[in-house]
């Protein structure tokens, strides 16, 4: 006798183990929209958050931005319980230490992490098979497919930005992004340039020097003063609303490019850049980088000085490494699968490439989008950990309302042989 196995369906496929995609995934689980068991997460690295934990070691920040209150339980107080003593946060807005913010992420992810059916791997195609959605999923030299009922997209950012003069250096030059790369262990001595003037450029140039590290920053623009990157005006309705009320995607790409801070560090850095730069510890050079070339073991940066009124001096300097602070391309995260998605299933674009989600944030029926994916339905906070809870609070009852018609059909399909399907809302 033949036995036919029958694949494996799950209710919820979430892409992306960062604190977006995990906060997710672990509010539709507490909130009994589906088991941890019909869940699965799909990420590429060996550890969830392994992103977020490798960007803020290589910033060596020691606090974060936002306050406690922002972390990835639903509950605004989790962080502050999990915390053992006062100094393990920071003013203004009693700020979590990273450390203490790490084991915040560990403890919600260990709520679901044994009953989740846990994927290595990229997400490279999601297409659509009648009812259900079919995640392709590769790693390495494999392949899989995960046959679910919704996806939730949570892919993080966009690509490294690398500045222009930087993208050719051969793959051996000491050139890091602080993005992409782990960055080494410096030595006392070591001669190093950053380039960018934002958060990361900003803890760096503070934190090496303190190592003996030489460091010169390279920054075309002057540091601007912000507690947060984005206006927290549009985590409230009063922003909020008057976001949502904008019709034209072009026109609320407007709003958030004008609401959110890149480049940016807030105050008690600032303070500590000035103090390092008079105690002679770092120099600033406001410079325009224009190339770049390999010079023994190290790099050779020329560019010309911005800061002089009239003519723009030249300038060159070797350097053992370049780190580039320099943020993210503008385009959305995981470009090519969203092309293909909106190409081969007809769905809406924004001119600039992002997708046009519903309130709900879903794209498709079933299909759901989070972070910087659903900026354009969420606002300038979308990318941040408040983001995670604005998009949650649409996306979880979301999923419970698809699964639920998605349960109701397939009952009516059940009673009617010929297969028909009553529309949403008609009498049985
Ligand atoms: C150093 C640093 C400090 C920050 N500090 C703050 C702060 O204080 N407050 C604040 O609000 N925000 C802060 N942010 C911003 C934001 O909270 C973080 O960027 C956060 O990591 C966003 O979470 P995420 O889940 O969207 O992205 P990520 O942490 O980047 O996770 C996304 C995951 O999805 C995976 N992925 C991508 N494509 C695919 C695919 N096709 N298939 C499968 N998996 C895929 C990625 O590999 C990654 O593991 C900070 C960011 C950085 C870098």
């Amino acid at each position: 006798m033949q036995h036919h196995t029958v694949p494996r369906r799950h209710d919820v496929v979430v892409v992306g183990g960062g604190p977006i995609g995990i906060h997710v995934l672990s509010r539709l689980v507490e909130d009994g929209v589906v088991d941890a068991g019909a869940a699965a997460l799909v990420d590429p690295h060996d550890e969830v958050f392994a992103q977020w934990n490798t960007r803020a070691g290589n910033c060596r920040m020691p606090f974060l931005r936002s306050p406690a209150s922002h972390g990835i339980d639903p509950d605004f107080r989790a962080i502050r319980r999990l915390a053992s003593g006062e100094d393990q946060f920071t003013p203004p807005y009693h700020r979590p230490s990273v450390q203490l913010f790490r084991a915040h992420l560990e403890n919600r992810w260990t709520s679901i992490a044994d009953s989740v059916d846990r994927r290595r791997g990229t997400v490279s195609a999601i297409d659509r098979d009648g009812d259900d959605w079919v995640v392709t999923v590769s790693g390495g030299d494999s392949r899989d497919t995960l046959r679910t009922a919704a996806v939730v997209l949570a892919p993080g950012q966009p690509p490294p930005r690398m500045p222009v003069a930087l993208s050719d250096m051969p793959v051996t030059a000491p050139v890091y992004h602080t993005h992409r790369d782990l960055l080494p262990e410096f030595a006392p001595g070591d001669r190093v340039a950053i380039v960018g003037g934002g958060i990361a450029a900003a803890h760096l140039a503070t934190t090496l020097p303190e190592r003996h590290v030489i460091v010169d920053l390279w920054n075309r623009d002057r540091f601007t003063t912000w507690q947060f990157d984005s206006s927290p005006c549009f985590v409230g309705p009063r922003c909020g609303t008057l976001f949502r009320e904008i019709a034209d995607p072009w026109h609320r790409r407007d709003l958030i490019a004008r609401s959110r801070r890149p480049g940016s560090v807030p105050a008690d850095l600032n303070d500590a850049l000035v103090r390092h730069r008079r105690n002679g510890q770092l120099r600033v050079i406001s410079v325009e980088l224009d190339a770049a070339a390999a010079a023994g073991r190290g790099v050779l940066l020329r560019g010309r000085s911005v800061a002089a009124r009239g003519a723009r001096r030249p300038l060159a300097r070797e350097y053992d490494a370049v780190i580039a602070c320099t943020g993210f391309e503008p385009g959305p995260p995981a470009a090519e699968l969203i092309a293909a998605l909106a190409a081969h299933s007809g769905l809406a674009l924004a001119p600039d490439g992002y997708p046009v989600p519903r309130h709900d944030l879903s794209w498709a029926p079933g299909l759901f989008l989070a972070g910087a994916l659903a900026e354009l339905e969420v606002g300038p906070p979308a990318r941040n950990l408040v983001g995670a809870h604005l998009a949650g609070r649409r996306i979880v009852p979301g999923v419970a309302r698809h699964l639920g018609a998605e349960r109701d059909a397939r009952v009516t399909r059940a009673r009617r042989p010929d297969g028909y399907v009553a529309p949403p809302g008609s009498q049985p």
